[in-house]
């Protein structure tokens, strides 16, 4: 039993799906390994300013879980930029 409709492939409402960009200053980033991110704002560490970025397991918009900490672990492992 699948609720995706093709459409928003992973993605659990039209909310999330809008406000998803892969834009690396967007609110919501959608990160190459698939795991959505939240991004907290830009702040500055020893002299270079980055994203600071933090994974979310709980749809802002309707409270679906879009990804589990398993999905997020092994998303991280595969991709390691998170140190
Ligand atoms: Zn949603």
């Amino acid at each position: 039993m699948t609720e995706e409709d093709g459409d928003l492939a992973h993605f659990c409402c039209d909310e999330l799906e809008d406000a998803v960009s892969s834009d690396a200053e967007a609110s919501l980033i959608e990160h190459d390994s698939g795991l959505i991110l939240l991004n907290l704002g830009q702040r500055e560490v020893e002299g270079e300013t980055g994203a600071v970025l933090t994974t979310i397991r709980f749809c802002p918009f309707c409270g679906t879980e879009i990804q589990t900490d398993e999905d997020i672990e092994a998303a991280l492992g595969a991709v390691e930029t998170y140190d």
